[in-house]
């Protein structure tokens, strides 16, 4: 499919092909699935919603289920304001959700439409029944990406709900950024075997990752409730995993009431893990327990028994700028050598940090924050890596380049199952990703060598 990708690089500036990111509502809209009981509705035409869902819905294996403010071409011209005060009066006729979290579109951004003052109206008119809530958060598709998305609606849930009592709480504000429902799972669970109450958000466990019961449920038991929320204003700490999806709501908690924030990367491996479970530590004065240390242990030696496998191996890793770095650095933990490392970010954060975390050991890696897979697929055409690590759409540069081992990782990946269960989070989390690239590594070994070189033992 990619045979026709050329080694010759030309400069682009105005043009990219296959891209590293998606768009904004797509992580508003995850993100909103992580609240009990919300309904997440798209303000813009039906194409963007169904296209966002359908997006979910491959990655999760789950039915997402959003509403939409249904845009014609009457509402592009006089605004959405009709469609959204509608929409928002049938939602809570029909689905009776806890909350409406509103995400915009490029088309109701172009427009300009208020949304405060569409929902406010709208309350106004009684259509939003008693106790219940509507968030809402700008994401237009023309900046940013699904982080930015995510990160926007998460902001908002603290801001337009969170309070405080004057009373601090004996919790933590956990706000565990865009990952896995497996992920936030493991994350959680590391917390609680250190004894520490946690308030998660946003919080997709139970919520797309449901057992099957037989019985459909609209709004499955999972998810941060509306009550928790409003406690993140009394929590002792907040604790927030990743630099585009969720240190911005912890800064906003920090700057509103005072709660200290521990901006951390994602816990990928042994030392941003060591880093996370520190945090927890020192918020919530408690001792690690020995089970973690033993987990810890368990990843030490596995790294030390396939050492031989994955030094000095060279690895390509693409995805989201909050994995791609917390992986790197874990990369780097096994000396392996990311040659190459592509995200589809905005800023210049991510090529800054990629040098701290790659220079000393990798210094002629090629970083780049704004670049797609055509940029990646020609570096790789002239020069290869031994191993791809990065979303669904890697496979096809793999598949153009002799079967290079490819290890699907991140947002999304729409051809494999295992991330909905197996969380790459934590010291275990690491364990199976070790697995997983020394696996690609013995396929392939296995499928393509001379037959005097099979090895039955690895
Ligand atoms: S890029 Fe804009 S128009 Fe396209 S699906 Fe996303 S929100 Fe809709």
């Amino acid at each position: 499919m990619l045979d026709g990708t050329t080694t010759e690089i030309k400069e682009r500036s105005a043009l990219r092909i296959n891209p590293v990111k998606t768009c904004q509502p797509i992580g508003a809209m995850y993100a909103a699935l992580g609240i009990h009981g919300c309904m997440p509705h798209s303000h813009g035409s039906q194409g963007c919603c169904s296209y966002h869902r359908s997006h979910l819905t491959r990655h999760f294996k789950e039915p997402v289920v959003a509403t939409t403010s249904s845009f014609t071409e009457g509402s592009s011209v006089f605004g959405g304001l009709a469609n959204l005060n509608q929409a928002l009066n049938n939602i809570f006729a029909t689905y009776n959700p806890e909350i409406v979290a509103v995400h915009t579109t490029c088309l109701s951004e172009v427009i300009g439409d208020d949304i405060p003052m569409i929902v406010k109206k709208t309350r106004e008119e009684g259509k939003i029944p008693e106790g219940k809530y509507v968030i809402h958060a700008n994401t237009p598709s023309f900046v940013g990406s699904h982080l930015t998305g995510f990160s926007n609606m998460t902001v908002a849930m603290v801001k337009q709900i969170a309070e405080t009592t004057g009373t601090p709480k004996n919790q933590i504000n956990l706000i565990p950024g865009f990952t896995d429902p497996s992920d936030i799972r493991e994350i959680k669970r590391i917390a609680a075997e250190m004894g520490v109450k946690t308030v998660t958000f946003p919080d997709t466990t139970d919520v797309l990752d449901c057992p099957q019961t037989g019985v459909y449920e609209m709004y499955p038991r999972g998810g941060v409730t509306v009550d928790e929320l409003k406690s993140t204003g009394d929590s002792i700490a907040t604790i927030a995993l990743g630099h585009w999806a969720s240190h911005a709501a912890a800064e906003f908690l920090e700057g509103t009431f005072h709660i200290a924030a521990h901006l951390l990367e994602l816990p990928i491996g042994v030392t941003a893990t060591d880093e996370y479970v520190d945090a927890l530590r020192h918020s919530a004065a408690v001792d690690v327990p020995g089970s973690l240390v033993q987990e810890r242990g368990r990843l030490l030696d596995v790294m030390s028994d396939m050492a031989q496998y994955l030094y000095k191996k060279r690895v390509a890793v693409f995805g989201d700028p909050d994995h791609v770095i917390a992986l790197s650095r874990f990369l780097v933990e096994l000396d392996m050598l990311p040659v190459y490392v592509v995200s589809g970010s905005h800023g210049n954060f991510f090529e800054t940090r990629m040098h701290e975390v790659l220079d000393q050991q990798c210094p002629n890696a090629t970083i780049k924050g704004q670049a797609d897979l055509f940029d990646l697929h020609q570096w790789i055409k002239q020069e290869p890596v031994d191993l791809i690590i990065g979303n669904t759409y890697g496979k096809f540069i793999s598949r153009a380049e002799n079967n290079i081992p490819f290890v699907r990782f991140g947002f999304p990946t729409l051809d494999r199952i295992g991330h909905r269960y197996f969380s790459s989070m934590g010291y275990t989390g690491g364990i199976r990703l070790i697995e997983k690239m020394t696996d690609a590594f013995f396929d392939k070994r296995d499928r393509e060598c001379k037959e005097e070189w099979s090895e039955l033992v690895y």
